[in-house]
């Protein structure tokens, strides 16, 4: 393929600045060669070679100092910038950027633990700081503090919350525990958020709102700065800790699962994210699908249910977990052991354990529910003949078991019209679920992926028609997401992109992410 260039940019202009940027990073850390800069597509895009989004270069500096002098002249020469910190975001994009032609700055090197203060429970890292990182990192130093992790684990504590990416434990929402940026602006100016705005401050990482507007928010899911250093609160690792599964037998249990666990959720006698899920998910990490079906056609409900019973899972699969003084932790689950056992087809299992815990002891659900970084998630990924990935339709979901069962019956049913198995599940939040519902990937079968996405684009506008509206997406997805928060004519999106003008007028940042277009290109597309 030929050299991609940003909108607008001839040639010898787009050698000026890439010379002015060898000069900042040094060459060795500005990728121009077509396989190099080929390493950013996404791995598991369910797009076509000619739909997809190519970066034209990527540069990779090592301080914000750098970062700072890269946009500036990226500001001067109207150069689109795409930041990625490690840029796994796997389902969404991975590290590609929306709009071709736009350059990837690759924070990955920027990877320094700044501060772990264990007397207050947080840490402040770069982008750079994976999860595995970070876990290492707090083990070597006998840390008491707990995180909280996504499954995979592999991407960076910076990036996921500033996704608002979800764990497991009591501090799942992980954006809910960030607490104080710095953030270099489109103008290359630095801005720290919250207490970090007082000069010599020793309490950045402690009070999340400062005085003023709170602007935190303003930098996630957004275009409108690259985020330098972030401050994340920890959890102090509790003296006992119990995780298990809720096995429920029948599919049409949805609605009183969620009905029996959200005063629990509410009450916090239930503190972790109990994720909901089907026992196709369960069956990834416990056998291998040629067992019970041949070829890449959907089972039936009825091998479902089969395989479920041969397995001892549930149709549904609750997945919990306590924490804190062992008769706490003992009483807090026989209460929601007693509510769950009044549903039909109930089984459980519950394990105990002492901290500090011994990792290698641990299955995939009681590490990923105590916050330790792994990869078993690609047990699930792999499930199926040829998956070479997934993309994922998130809609959010209110904590009523009527609507949960309305979703599931609605989205279940579309999965399955388009040929596929439905895998997906339910993550518990403060007062709601997000609904995660993957569709496969399958690399080199590109009609398969046409009906994924033909099917993904049906949900979105399915799901707007009843009010449900994805939390994130992938790339492709975005202006449609985007446009399906339609209250008032659009009015949230029109805000979006006031900002966008204001806060970056050259447009420099991710043109199009979120649907959040600068003004040249938007009026460029109408
Ligand atoms: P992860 O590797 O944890 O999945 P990524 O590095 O892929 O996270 O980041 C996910 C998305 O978040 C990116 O595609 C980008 O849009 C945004 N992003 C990541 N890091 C930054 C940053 N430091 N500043 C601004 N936006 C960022």
């Amino acid at each position: 393929m030929d050299r991609v260039l940003p909108p607008g940019l001839d040639r010898s202009t787009f050698e000026k600045a890439l010379t002015e940027f060898n000069q900042v990073v040094g060459k060795q850390w500005v990728f121009i060669e077509r396989k190099k800069v080929d390493l950013y597509r996404d791995a598991y895009t369910p797009l076509d070679a000619n739909d997809e989004f190519y970066a034209s270069a990527a540069i990779a500096p090592a301080s914000t100092e750098e970062v700072q002098a890269i946009v500036k002249i990226a500001n001067r020469y109207k150069i689109p910038l795409w930041s990625i910190s490690t840029g796994k975001n796997l389902a969404y994009g991975g590290s590609s950027p929306r709009m071709t032609g736009t350059i990837v700055l690759d924070l990955k090197r920027m990877n320094k633990i700044l501060e772990v203060n264990e007397e207050l429970a947080y840490v402040l890292v770069e982008p750079g700081v994976s999860f595995f990182d970070l876990h290492n990192h707090l083990k070597e130093n006998h840390s008491k503090l707990w995180m909280s992790v996504p499954s995979p684990g592999w991407g960076s504590v910076l990036g996921n919350a500033l996704e608002r990416g979800a764990g497991y434990t009591p501090y799942g929402d992980h954006f809910g525990q960030q607490c104080g940026m710095e953030v270099v602006l489109a103008d290359g100016e630095l801005m720290r958020t919250g207490n970090g705005a007082i000069e010599g401050t020793d309490s950045w990482q402690q009070f999340k709102y400062g005085f003023g507007p709170y602007v935190d928010g303003l930098f996630t899911q957004s275009n409108y700065g690259v985020v330098t250093k972030m401050g994340l609160w920890l959890m102090p690792e509790p003296e006992y800790y119990t995780c298990g599964m809720i096995h429920v037998r029948d599919e049409d249990q949805l609605e009183n699962i969620v009905n029996t666990l959200r005063p629990f959720m509410l009450d916090k006698t239930i503190e972790c994210a109990p994720s909901i899920y089907t026992g196709t998910f369960e069956a990834a990490f416990r056998t291998v699908r040629s067992k019970y079906k041949q070829g890449p056609v959907p089972m039936t409900k009825k091998e479902l249910r089969d395989m479920y019973a041969d397995l001892g899972v549930g149709w549904w699969n609750i997945r919990l977990s306590f924490y804190g003084d062992e008769s706490t932790v003992k009483h807090n689950w026989e209460k929601v052991r007693l509510a769950f056992e009044k549903l039909p087809g109930v089984t459980h299992e519950m394990k105990e354990f002492r901290t500090p815990l011994t990792i290698d002891e641990l299955d995939y659900n009681e590490k990923l529910q105590a916050g330790i970084p792994n990869m078993a998630e690609w047990n699930v990924i792999n499930w199926g003949t040829g998956l070479s990935g997934h993309m994922d339709f998130s809609p959010t979901c209110p904590l009523i078991g009527s609507t949960a069962m309305e979703q599931y019956n609605l989205f279940s049913k579309m999965v399955q019209d388009a040929g596929y198995e439905y895998v997906g599940g339910f993550v518990g939040r403060e007062r709601g679920l997000l609904h995660i519902v993957p569709l496969p990937i399958i690399k080199n079968m590109p009609e398969v992926n046409k009906q994924g996405r033909k099917a993904i684009s049906a949900m979105i506008d399915e799901g707007a028609k009843r009010g449900w509206a994805a939390y994130r997406s992938h790339l492709f997805l975005m202006d449609q997401v985007a446009g399906s928060y339609s209250f008032n004519d659009g009015a949230a999106l029109k805000f979006n992109q006031t900002l966008k003008d204001a806060l970056d007028p050259n447009g420099i940042f991710a043109p199009g992410k979120q649907g959040i277009w600068p003004k040249a290109y938007r009026e460029a597309k109408s």
